[in-house]
């Protein structure tokens, strides 16, 4: 066997040890590892959430006056925490008066990563960052099984406000709240997206897709790249699915390693 083939498996039972919590998947076959002796294969960084907090921006007199919930001015924000504060008191659609905090996304605003959920859950509404719960430490898992952290990523949903009961975005709720996505990826300029599900996948590109189409390849957003592969939670229901994530992170790793190498060159 080649070196690389051999380097390929070893990444990837490494993933598995990561991410799976007790469990290898090799095809079908379930291998069960007793938890006290799953390795630790690398240090995972510790996930140090900053919430984006903008510095004190005075509310601004014509958004007093318009009496709109969010800054009319907000499309001319130049940066992050000017963003957040002229729209966090958002009540623009039904879910500003359900939700506990706005979530409006955390990590580096220069990152050339950036990662898209669907929505807020309950601990993301309550804590007011995204991808915190369950889902969001397997998100963190996974990151740092292609060596990065959650500060070197974005990470932002495509809603800012968590729908009851954790049910779907509707179209006016993401009507309202996908533009200020818009504008943080105008903001931040990142090089690739990682969008993690299907439903976020099909939100944001305005029709229905098939996993099996869209994940593994690079899927143009708005004009950045945008790589598709699964929800965290949803591997957490189906393990089965955590080869092919694993191939997909690899390959957005891979993509990222050469756009790095050219800038070094050029
Ligand atoms: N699921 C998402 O899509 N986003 C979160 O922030 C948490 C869970």
């Amino acid at each position: 066997m080649s070196n690389n083939i051999i380097k390929d498996i070893e990444n990837y039972i490494k993933f598995q040890e990561d991410i799976s919590g007790g469990s290898l998947y090799l095809g079908k076959l379930k291998i069960n590892i007793p938890q006290e002796e799953i390795p630790i294969s690398r240090d995972i960084p510790k996930a140090e959430p900053k919430v984006l907090k903008a510095e004190k921006i005075p509310v601004e007199q014509n958004q007093i006056l318009s009496n709109k919930s969010v800054s009319p001015d907000w499309k001319n924000s130049q940066t992050l925490p000017e963003l957040y504060e002229k729209i966090h008191n958002c009540l623009e659609c039904k879910l500003g008066s359900t939700r506990t905090k706005f979530v409006f996304g955390t990590g580096n605003p220069n990152a050339d990563i950036m990662v898209i959920g669907e929505a807020p859950g309950k601990d993301e509404d309550l804590q007011g960052e995204p991808f915190v719960g369950r889902a969001g430490q397997l998100l963190t898992k996974i990151l740092a099984a292609i060596n990065l952290s959650r500060d070197d990523v974005f990470i932002a949903n495509i809603i800012k406000c968590r729908p009851p009961g954790n049910r779907r975005p509707e179209k006016e709720e993401v009507a309202e709240c996908e533009p200020y996505l818009h504008k943080q990826i105008e903001i931040i300029k990142p090089r690739f997206i990682l969008a993690l599900g299907l439903t976020a996948v099909d939100t944001l590109l305005g029709k229905k897709h098939k996993m099996a189409d869209i994940r593994g390849n690079l899927t143009d957003y708005h004009g950045t790249k945008m790589m598709v592969t699964y929800h965290p939670a949803a591997l957490l229901r189906n393990p089965n699915w955590k080869k092919e994530t694993w191939e997909d992170v690899k390959h957005l790793r891979k993509l990222y390693d050469e756009y790095l190498k050219n800038q070094k060159e050029n």
